[in-house]
């Protein structure tokens, strides 16, 4: 068996972030941390590319890979009135997968020792746990560490009141005339038709005036099929947006729990959870990346001070309370999604809503912030949730490809 300080089990955003962090830091006593990076070779369990969108107060550590930044956001009602907002000194990123993890990989030191195999347990101990794995060739490994994080996917734990989807697909779009302005990305697009439950929107990331992602979104129980999203897309660009000359150089596909359910983060004396299979999704915006990464920053934070490194869900307790309520809000057909968010955004600064979604806000603020929502639909959603049975999980986030 070999031994490390750390292993690190999944390769994806929060795996990658968390050795690329971990990896700089000394552990008292022992110096730079040996870690290895656990991650299966090409296929099913491997996710695929993907493009994730956060934001950022200012400068951060992912901006020479950036694919895109702009630093005003919109959004539009469902009768078209546009909300458009510069957000400085927020800036709204976009970073895409494998730029990421080339980046990352190509930064790690002697002491990074990635690893491709799956593993198929993990024991815990006392002082070490064994990660047992099984190389390509099908040949077991053994790894022992002080301590494991997991970032394999998991179902949704039992316990959820509500668990939505977020399900969605995106074109990667050339137009052959200058339709697109990529100083502005839009957020939420709300003139797409209401699906029978939840919400529905559009948005568009424009990385050049002929370049953009353009996605359709729902947030309800059921997954469309592929014909569902190819429809949605065709009238979202051509009679919403109005796009008549394009090629879809790309496409994009993802559904993410948006869920009530509580992520344990420490399942071992000495094994852990990361990333969205430790709670870093926001359940009301699948948004968890910038979860990620404050969840990674306490982690390493701990593991330099000596202290046990027990990952915190990166959202506060008052919001994932919020959220709830949103989510039985929207499941249950009480509130209008479309007039919810559409009011949220056109009647508080763009920079405050997502202040809230990163857990800055204040309580004074987020409470101003509620009563411009449509507050008797919500009052009522806050009395039934309190009311409604714990129920089973859900499937985990899909990779469809
Ligand atoms: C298409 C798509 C777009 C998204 N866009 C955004 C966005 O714009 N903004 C945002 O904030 N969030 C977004 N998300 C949500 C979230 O940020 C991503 O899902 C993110 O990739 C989660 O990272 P993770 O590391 O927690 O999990 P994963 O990326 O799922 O990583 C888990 C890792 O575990 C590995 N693994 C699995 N099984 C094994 C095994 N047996 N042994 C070893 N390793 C294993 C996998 O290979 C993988 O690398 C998006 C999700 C999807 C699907």
């Amino acid at each position: 068996m070999r031994e490390f300080d750390l292993v690190i089990v999944g390769a994806g955003a929060a795996g990658l972030t968390l050795a690329h962090f971990a990896a700089k830091i000394a552990l008292p006593g022992i110096g730079p941390p040996e870690i290895a990076l656990v991650e299966p070779p090409a296929g099913p369990a491997r996710p695929g590319d993907r493009t994730w969108c956060f934001w950022e107060r200012g400068p951060g550590p992912w901006d020479g890979v950036l694919a895109a930044r702009w630093d005003t956001l919109s959004v539009i009602s469902p009768s078209g009135a546009r909300h458009e907002q510069a957000i400085g000194p927020l800036s709204y990123k976009m970073l895409r997968s494998r730029d990421f993890e080339t980046h990352v990989r190509a930064g790690f030191g002697p002491n990074v020792h990635p690893c491709a195999a799956t593993v198929t347990a993990i024991d815990d101990g006392a002082d070490r746990a064994t990660v047992r794995a099984t190389r390509p060739d099908g040949a077991p490994v053994s790894l022992g560490a002080a301590h494991v994080f997991d970032s394999r996917p998991r179902p949704v734990p039992p316990g959820a009141r509500t668990t939505l989807l977020q399900h969605f697909r995106g074109w990667f779009v050339h137009t052959e005339d200058d339709v697109f302005d990529p100083g502005t990305a839009s957020l939420m697009d709300l003139r797409t038709p209401r699906p029978r439950t939840g919400v529905s929107f559009g948005y568009v990331l424009p990385t050049s005036p002929r370049e953009a992602l353009v996605e359709y979104t729902e947030f309800n129980r059921d997954v469309l099929d592929e014909d569902g999203y190819e429809a949605a897309l065709r009238r979202y660009t051509g009679q919403v947006l109005g796009l008549e000359r394009f090629t879809v150089a790309a496409r994009e596909q993802g559904v993410i729990p948006m869920t009530d359910a509580r992520f344990p983060t420490r399942v071992g004396r000495r094994v852990f959870r990361i990333g969205a299979a430790g709670g870093a999704t926001r359940p009301s915006t699948g948004y968890t990346f910038g979860g990620i990464q404050r969840q990674a920053a306490s982690v390493v934070r701990s593991l330099e001070r000596g202290r046990d490194p027990v990952p915190p869900i990166p959202h506060r307790h008052r919001h994932l309370a919020m959220d709830s309520v949103l989510l039985h809000a929207l499941d249950s057909g009480r509130l209008d999604g479309a007039e919810f968010f559409a009011r949220l955004f056109a009647r508080n600064d763009t920079r405050e809503v997502l202040e809230f979604l990163d857990g800055g806000s204040t309580f004074g603020r987020e409470l101003a912030m509620g009563l411009t929502t449509p507050v008797a639909a919500m009052s009522a959603a806050v009395v039934e949730r309190a009311l409604a049975p714990l129920r089973a999980g859900a499937a985990p986030e899909r990779h469809p490809r």
